[in-house]
């Protein structure tokens, strides 16, 4: 069978895209280097935009993100560079209202459950090396000289992207400065607070997983103002057991009763993003195309949302039906998403910078910042929409195309994102009635309208006020 997108790196993002391409009628083939799962726990955090696009993915449990939830811990606020006043999510609207933690190998696991039981196959142990395209398609090289051949390549391969590498694509940003600790451990005494912070000792956070796990992670003064090949040493030397607890004593005179360490890593603050994410036939998505400190849970959030992003508009393109403006226009996926991962960027150092600046400037700073995101007003709200994925958006001057359309009920009794398709702009029409006025916030945006045309991705492509006449220009070519 003709392979008409491969998909290079079976981690989360490549996964996601590949799975939402299937969706969209796509013969798609999944390329990865191991040769077996490999368990690495890294990100715990899934935001509520990312279940809503995982709701989207059907299967015997009602849907991916059913799936998700019923194995993971819901949560019902987050942090912000782990200050002590917390963002809640409770009032969101959305049918997700909290943050899941659930460990990657848990995400990663599900999504290759899903990938099978679609039938959408992945090639472990093929490790790209190189690729070339042509007028036609791309012939992708593994490390052992296999070549194949697919119409389009979505390069998902992680932060040293041989796809990126394969076609030149520049990758600037700032190296490490920075490096933390970062381990998932079961604890005899966690901490009082999730997280801790002293301006002279360093900063330590201890966050419940699923099944009684912690996942800690903190900086020391040390750990800051380092040179990249300090920052690369010390990235190398993975903190042990005796480590972390003498760490902890530090931080908090108590190592806490650590019992196990089930896995250890460092965190550092490098932050880069691709020049171009689209090359000819060939995309680059999630760590791919950007890197940055993890704070916040964003980066596989984001990955997965570039992946929605991109899926509806390459199987449009494969069909051949795609109109240019999401080929290389304003909706093109290059132009929507590169941005955000420039806000990527700058939501991570300003987490970071408020993290490690262990001085009594940073402790006020923090102090500041806690007591705005406490007030519950303007800057939560702005902090809350960004990490929580629902108020990322497209639109260009405030208007409403572009923006995610809210889980608005149908008729016919079911909700608008699941009755959302992957291949076609589902046109809604809210009659004379125009859109119902409910208690939840975004809703009230929508008032008032006469119908909106939205994405497969859940975005509004075009809206219409009462008495304007609704014309289908948006999928001309
Ligand atoms: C310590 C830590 C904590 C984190 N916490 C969070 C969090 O709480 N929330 C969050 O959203 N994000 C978090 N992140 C970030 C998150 O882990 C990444 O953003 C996410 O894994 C990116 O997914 P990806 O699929 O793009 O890349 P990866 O997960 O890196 O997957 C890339 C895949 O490509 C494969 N591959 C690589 N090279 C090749 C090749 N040449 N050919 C074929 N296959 C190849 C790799 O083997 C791998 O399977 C954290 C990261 C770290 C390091």
């Amino acid at each position: 069978m003709e392979i008409e997108v491969a998909v290079i790196g079976a981690g989360p993002v490549g996964m996601a895209a590949a799975a939402f391409l299937h969706r969209a009628g796509v013969a798609v083939r999944v390329f990865e280097a191991n040769p077996d799962r490999v368990w690495q726990s890294r990100a715990t955090t899934i935001h509520p935009r990312t279940l809503e696009i995982f709701d989207s993915l059907p299967d015997e449990r009602g849907s991916l993100a059913a799936r998700m939830v019923a194995e993971g811990n819901p949560v019902p606020a987050t942090h912000f560079a782990a200050l002590p006043n917390r963002l809640s999510y409770a009032g969101l609207d959305t049918s997700f209202p909290f943050v899941l933690l659930l460990p990657q190998p848990d995400t990663e696991r599900l999504l290759a459950g899903h990938l099978a039981e679609q039938g959408v196959g992945i090639e472990h142990g093929w490790k790209l090396a190189d690729l070339t395209q042509d007028e036609q398609g791309v012939t992708i090289v593994s490390e052992t000289g296999d070549t194949r051949r697919a119409r389009y390549v979505v390069g998902a391969d992680g932060a040293h992207s041989a796809t990126r590498h394969a076609l030149g694509v520049a990758f600037p940003g700032n190296p490490a400065s920075t490096m933390g600790f970062l381990a998932d451990v079961r604890l005899e005494r966690p901490p009082a607070q999730p997280h801790n912070w002293d301006y002279q000792r360093g900063s330590y956070s201890a966050l419940p997983l699923p099944g009684g796990i912690y996942r800690v992670f903190g900086h020391e003064p040390g750990d800051t103002g380092l040179t990249p090949e300090e920052a690369a040493r010390r990235q190398a030397q993975i903190p042990d057991e005796a480590e972390l607890r003498e760490t902890l004593k530090r931080l908090a005179d108590d190592d806490l009763g650590i019992t196990e360490v089930l896995w250890a890593s460092r965190t550092g603050d490098t932050t880069r993003h691709a020049e171009q994410y689209r090359t000819g036939r060939v995309f680059l998505a999630g760590d791919a195309a950007h890197v940055h400190l993890p704070a916040g849970g964003q980066g596989l959030n984001v990955g997965v949302q570039d992946a929605a992003n991109l899926a509806w508009k390459l199987a449009a393109e494969v069909h051949g039906r795609a109109p240019r403006r999401i080929i290389d226009g304003p909706q093109s996926y290059d132009a929507e998403r590169r941005p955000i991962a420039a806000r990527l960027a700058a939501n991570t150092l300003a987490q970071a910078a408020l993290m490690v600046t262990f001085t009594p400037g940073g402790k006020a700073l923090r102090d500041l910042m806690s007591d705005l995101i406490g007030r519950d007003g303007d800057t939560a709200d702005e902090l809350r929409g960004w990490l929580s994925g629902l108020d990322v958006s497209y639109a260009e001057d405030g208007s409403l195309a572009g923006r995610r359309v809210p889980n608005l009920p149908l008729t016919d009794g079911r909700t608008l994102h699941r009755a959302l398709r992957p291949d076609r702009l589902t046109l809604v029409a809210f009659g004379s009635t125009t859109v119902p006025e409910a208690a939840v916030r975004s809703t009230r945006d929508w008032h008032g309208l006469a119908a909106v045309l939205v994405r497969p991705d859940g975005y509004a492509a075009e809206v219409w006020v009462p008495d304007e006449k609704i014309t289908n220009d948006w999928m001309e070519h």
